[in-house]
């Protein structure tokens, strides 16, 4: 059993006296959650950090015939739930405290959203836009090899992040089952989440993060009497996230009215077209150069009026000096990350309202879990079916954490920690510890 047995807590400490990294402003708001809540002190000591932690160095050829070598992660925070669970990023600046964060953001995140998955990230040091498809393929299957047995379909489950897609998901998938016996691979095709519908990939899929984002703001503005017919948003990247959660919060009659993304930042008054915009940057690569909208600054973008601002890019956007710029009612963090402890203290002070990650975009995890169910069962649901699921798992989650708010004082991304410590803590004291 769990005791109440009070240790010298010597993580936190240790942690502080480092250069403040990313999963040090995960373990913050965390520790911040715990106290509020009264986590059992012996959960707290095992949330802290993660189970395993992997990194795998692979070489590849590429088209030229030379060989490079490659770095990949996976963490695998927390599995007291359910399987590892959590996206693969393909992007330069990957590395093992960026996958930690992420991954204990998804172990809260399922957690959340009452789903049987624990949390788990990964993915490569690598700048994929320098790369040719068929080096893409090779990259993802080398990686895939690599990881070998510390992914599996009942075990963990990746997914779709940032510069990954349901292409490089079926990769995935296929490199998986050639490891496993024939007679076994139709029952395995649930080891990746996110794939294309003809493997096995759910409906719904593909826009879920953002109808998750969507359905958020929704309740949102309903409880807080914002009229979305009249109301108007900026997004802060414009890939899977930024341009779902854009295209379907158009259909309410939400202005679009500035949008930034890796190649620039553009506004117009009259409003962005976000189906237009979708086809420029499949078109070109990016929101730059869009012709009906004209160029601004990043600082002038995120100062950019509106009701509402969706951070859909990476993480720490919003800080000490941005939290200061943004004039908007609500933030609905699409991204995972994208507010540091001191973004977020300014927005609290200003009185922005914040919903946070771990609520706001756990749609896409929601349908992945709909995706994993389908595929053990050889069955796809229809489109209307996965969005309602979807919706009412969201408010389920969003009246959870709005009463864990009012309940404790608290803001919504602490009273977001606490629901998911809350389980969490129930699964370790039913189980206590072994031996
Ligand atoms: P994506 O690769 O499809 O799109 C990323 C977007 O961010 C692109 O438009 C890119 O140009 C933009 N971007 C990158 N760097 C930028 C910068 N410095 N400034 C402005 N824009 C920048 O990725 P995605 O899947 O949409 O993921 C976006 C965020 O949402 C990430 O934080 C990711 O972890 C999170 N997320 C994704 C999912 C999912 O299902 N894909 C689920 C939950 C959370």
């Amino acid at each position: 059993m769990i005791t109440d047995t009070v240790r010298t807590r010597t993580i936190s400490r240790a942690r502080r006296r480092r250069s403040e990294s990313l999963f040090d402003s995960v373990l913050g708001q965390y520790e911040k959650a715990a106290r509020i809540y009264g986590l059992d002190p012996d959960v707290q000591e095992i949330l802290a950090r993660p189970m395993t932690e992997i990194t795998v160095n692979f070489p590849v050829r590429l088209d030229s015939g030379q060989v490079e070598m490659f770095t990949g992660y996976r963490v695998q925070h927390n599995n007291v739930l359910g399987p590892f669970k959590g996206g693969l990023r393909f992007h330069p600046a990957v590395d093992l405290d960026e996958v930690r964060a992420l991954a204990a953001w998804m172990t809260w995140k399922c957690a959340v959203a009452g789903i049987p998955f624990g949390g788990g990230k990964g993915g490569i040091r690598i700048d994929p836009g320098r790369y040719s498809p068929a080096e893409l393929e090779k990259i993802t299957r080398r990686f895939v090899y690599a990881l070998g047995d510390n992914i599996g379909p009942e075990y963990d489950i990746p997914a779709p992040d940032v510069n990954t897609n349901a292409q490089i998901m079926a990769w995935f998938l296929d490199t998986y089952l050639t490891s496993v016996p024939p007679h076994l691979r139709n029952a395995c095709t649930h080891v990746v989440t996110g794939k294309p519908l003809a493997s096995g990939g759910s409906r719904g899929r593909d826009k879920a993060t953002g109808q998750g984002v969507v359905n958020c703001i929704e309740f949102w503005a309903a409880d807080n009497g914002l009229d979305l017919g009249s109301a108007t948003c900026t997004v802060q990247g414009f890939g899977n996230v930024g341009s779902w959660s854009a295209r379907l919060l158009s259909a309410f009659g939400t202005r679009l009215v500035a949008v930034e993304d890796v190649t620039g930042a553009i506004t117009s008054d009259a409003g962005i077209d976000p189906e237009a915009l979708t086809r420029h940057v499949s078109e070109t690569g990016g929101v730059a150069g869009y012709p009906a909208a004209v160029a601004i600054d990043h600082e002038a973008f995120l100062r950019t009026r509106a009701d509402i601002f969706i951070p859909a890019a990476l993480e720490k956007q919003i800080d000490q000096t941005t939290a200061e710029w943004l004039s908007v009612a609500l933030v609905a963090e699409g991204a995972n990350g994208p507010t540091t402890p001191e973004g977020g203290e300014i927005l609290e002070r200003r009185g922005i309202s914040v919903l946070p990650d771990i609520l706001c975009n756990s749609g896409g995890v929601v349908v992945s879990y709909f995706e994993w169910l389908q595929n053990k069962s050889s069955e796809y649901w229809p489109l209307g079916e996965v969005d309602e699921k979807l919706r009412s798992t969201i408010a389920e989650s969003y009246m959870s954490v709005s009463e864990a708010a009012a309940r404790h004082e608290t803001d919504w991304r602490t009273a977001a920690y606490i629901v998911a410590l809350a389980r969490l803590e129930g699964a370790y004291r039913n189980r206590g510890i072994f031996p």
